[in-house]
């Protein structure tokens, strides 16, 4: 990273400044997020990552929005561990359709000190094929998040949801800050931080602000940040309510790029809702990564060649086949951009 780069990168953001970037006229903010994005990454290319739910249902948390929940009855079918052979096929399979990175998850409140070993083996066994990887198990220990680190786990999703202040509507079981604790013990292991939240929960404009908010002032921004639109499922909580507006949804987007401007911003749940059209304003707002398969966990997800067709007409290509930022000429004319744009308090600082 260059210095220029490194002054764009704050972590101070306070509820004022962000406001005034979710309030601009659409065009401005896209334009920002576009700016800001073609500085640290190539704008045609998308990180794609498998998700595969290695143990699902049952789990304990009430999250309202989670078919999972063993507290709604949601029809899932539950399924205890999958055996680590049947989870490297899947690993492998992904690999042949251009999965870069492979997520595991799996429905627990944490991993229990029996589930560990075969987690662990996991990790090494879609290690040796040479995808990254990635789990999301719940909360982590010290200790657990150690042991994950040290079998190569790149990665560790933990979600905030949502800002602290409506996170309360949202879980009981586990506060806003267990999860914090969490991340912060991925971080000290030397682990990747995937974090992000989810939009179309009843919550209001500021709790999008507070959630950003919360991610961008973490001391190093997490590496990748899932931006997901809720999916309602029958028999959960939120099976009914008011819709986000599409554009809502393309600005939490472009607002999240603007902020964490170094990370992959992933266009997570919720994909399978939304025409092609919006998801090519995503990519064009900033985000850069999907999950890529017929499943996100438990809900449908656009299949893996409607995906690679709108990549064709869009002219995206995976990241692993084009993974260059811009040139250093692109840079200066960028940053000159950048300058420009500067035109309230609120853009970039760019002399912090
Ligand atoms: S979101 Fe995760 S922790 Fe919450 S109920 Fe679903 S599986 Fe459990």
């Amino acid at each position: 990273m260059t210095a220029s780069e490194a002054k764009l990168i704050r972590h101070d953001w306070n509820h004022e400044e962000v406001q005034a970037l979710f309030s601009q006229p659409f065009n401005d903010l896209i334009f920002q997020a576009q700016t800001s994005h073609r500085l640290f990454f190539d704008a045609n290319t998308v990180q794609v990552s498998t998700l595969l739910s290695i143990k699902t249902g049952a789990c304990p948390e009430d999250c309202k929005y989670c078919p999972q929940s063993n507290r709604y009855d949601t029809g899932l079918e539950k399924e205890t561990l999958l055996a680590v052979q049947k989870v490297l096929e899947e690993a492998e399979a992904a690999k042949e359709s251009g999965a870069t990175r492979f997520c595991m998850g799996a429905a627990w409140r944490s991993p229990k000190a029996r589930d560990m070993g075969y987690v662990l083996d996991m990790v090494r066994g879609v290690k040796d094929m040479g995808m990254e990887t990635c789990m999301t198990l719940g909360m982590l220990g010290s200790e657990q998040a150690q042991q994950l680190a040290d079998a190569g786990l790149d990665y560790y999703n933990h979600n905030l949801d949502t800002s602290r202040e409506y996170y309360c509507d949202i879980i009981t079981t586990r506060s806003y800050e267990d999860r914090l604790s969490t991340l912060s013990n991925v971080r000290a292991a030397g682990m990747k931080v995937c974090s992000g939240g989810i939009v179309g929960m009843g919550e209001k404009e500021k709790d999008r602000i507070g959630l950003l908010r919360e991610l961008a002032n973490m001391e190093v921004h997490p590496e990748s940040v899932p931006i997901n639109m809720l999916v309602r499922v029958e028999g959960t909580p939120l099976e009914v309510g008011e819709d986000v507006d599409p554009f809502d949804f393309i600005r939490t987007i472009a607002v999240a790029r603007i902020m964490m401007p170094a990370s992959h911003v992933r266009l997570s749940a919720g994909r399978e809702d939304m025409n092609d059209q919006m998801q090519s304003l995503a990519y064009l707002a900033g985000a850069n990564s999907i999950f890529y398969g017929e499943k996100l966990l438990t809900t449908p997800n656009p299949t893996a060649n409607k995906d690679m067709e709108l990549f064709d007409r869009l002219g995206i290509k995976p990241e692993k086949y084009q993974a260059q930022r811009c040139s250093e000429k692109d840079e200066q004319v960028l940053m000159e951009q950048v300058e420009e744009a500067r035109n309230d308090a609120f853009f970039y600082d760019a002399s912090r």
